[in-house]
């Protein structure tokens, strides 16, 4: 293989993967390296529980789910939006819909078709592929890379990293590049676990709750609050409606969640205080609640010994502690927040310290719920970068 390259992808995950087709169809020559045998397993990933592309709604709504880094992100998502994300998808040949939230899915679910069509298009344009290629920093001004046949290294113009972040490692997103850009000086925010469930020590009960789903509660941590679904699991609690909040609960937040979100607290206390006569408390309010048994058993779980007072209960039901250990561990989260400060880039995503250098996708610092925006913001910077080290070539 001719080692030198007009441009080096480091990292063939949906941000990588973006940017090389930019790099490419600008007429250059350029090489994407991965670590794993296989290119992009976490998108593969993703598509197990349904790839969630993107979400339909305007940049207005979609751009606060980015918190702090929305500013810095919104130049790179309105070139790409959420409109031409799907145009990409339909031209990759997915037929997609669009789920009553605004969440769109390809129709087949997973990411397979897409990433075959996606990565026979980044053939046909030249891309070449270099896997179980981990890259470990420079020799002078060379790339290096730990290879099966020793240690190898690479001439380029330019290089976009796209290393992903730190959870999943056996993906591939392993954090393990933030030692090799932090020694040449580059700012780096630290990874914490983003979009992660909560551990919970459950008590024997709620084992007959495990896998059941609890609706029609709002979760609520700090300023941060969400409607959304959660899952009883064996370890805890997990869904889109706990990731919601996870990055309130992980900065220390108190979580409690409303079991009746839709009625007042006056209204719960009323419908508590009709005559109970012989019935337990648990049928009494089986039936003037209506809360289920996933949720009466949070209810018990949580606020033993229950408060037989109905104004107390009703506040108890409205506002229920939520008493977990800790956070899922980091590697076992959706996403990580931290990564490449966005003071240590410019407006190009070029590191300031390392000319020529482009960063892309989950390794930059920034973090949002799941829900799409994830891959949104990977394909978003992904392509700004690939764009961007076009420009710098020229
Ligand atoms: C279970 C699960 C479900 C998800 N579902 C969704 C969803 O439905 N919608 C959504 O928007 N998001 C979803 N996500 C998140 C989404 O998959 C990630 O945000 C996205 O894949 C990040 O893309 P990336 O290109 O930045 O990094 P990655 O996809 O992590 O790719 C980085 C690549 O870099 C490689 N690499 C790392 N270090 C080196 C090195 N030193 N040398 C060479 N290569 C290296 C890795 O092997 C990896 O292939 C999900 C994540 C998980 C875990």
């Amino acid at each position: 293989m001719d080692q030198t390259w007009d441009a080096v992808v480091i990292g063939a995950g949906p941000a990588g993967l973006m940017a090389a087709g930019e790099i490419a169809r600008a007429g250059h020559r350029v090489l994407v390296v991965e670590a794993k045998p296989s290119l992009a397993r976490k998108f593969l990933m993703a598509g197990k529980s349904g790839l969630n592309l993107t979400k339909d709604e305007p940049l207005a709504q979609m751009m606060p789910q980015y918190g702090s880094a929305a500013g810095a992100l919104l130049p790179m998502i309105e070139a790409f939006d959420p409109a031409a994300i799907q145009d990409w998808a339909r031209a990759q040949g997915r037929v997609l819909f669009t789920g009553s939230t605004g969440r769109v899915f390809p129709s087949e679910m997973k990411a397979s078709p897409l990433l075959r069509a996606w990565l026979l298009e980044l053939e046909n344009l030249g891309v070449s592929w270099q896997r179980r290629w981990r890259w470990t920093g420079w020799d002078n001004d060379a790339l290096c890379f730990d290879t099966p046949e020793g240690v190898q290294t690479l001439n380029t113009r330019a290089t976009v990293l796209a290393l992903g972040g730190a959870s999943w490692a056996r993906l591939g997103s392993d954090g393990g590049w933030a030692d090799i850009l932090a020694s040449r000086g580059v700012d780096l925010a630290p990874f914490q676990p983003a979009n992660a469930g909560l551990l919970v020590n459950w008590s024997d009960h709620m084992a007959a709750q495990f896998g059941q789903p609890v609706k029609g509660v709002r979760w609520q941590a700090g300023e941060s609050a969400s409607r959304g679904e959660a899952v009883i699991s064996k370890r805890g609690l997990e869904g889109g409606g706990i990731y919601s909040i996870c990055a309130a609960v992980r900065g220390g937040a108190p979580l409690t969640v409303d079991l009746l979100p839709d009625l007042t607290v006056d209204v719960v206390a009323k419908r508590l205080s009709v005559a109970r006569g012989k019935a337990s408390l648990a049928n009494h309010m089986r039936r003037t609640l209506k809360l289920g048994a996933a949720r009466t058993a949070l209810l018990q779980e949580f606020g033993r010994p229950l408060p037989q007072d109905p104004k107390h209960l009703a506040d108890l039901i409205k506002g229920l502690p939520v008493k977990y250990a800790d956070l899922r561990p980091m590697d076992e989260a959706i996403s990580t927040a931290g990564g490449v400060m966005w003071s240590a880039l410019d407006e190009d995503l070029m590191l300031m310290r390392i000319p020529g250098m482009f960063c892309a996708g989950e390794m930059l610092d920034w973090e949002s719920p799941t829900g799409g925006y994830l891959l949104t913001g990977c394909f978003a910077t992904g392509r700004w970068a690939g764009r961007a080290a076009v420009r710098y070539l020229a």
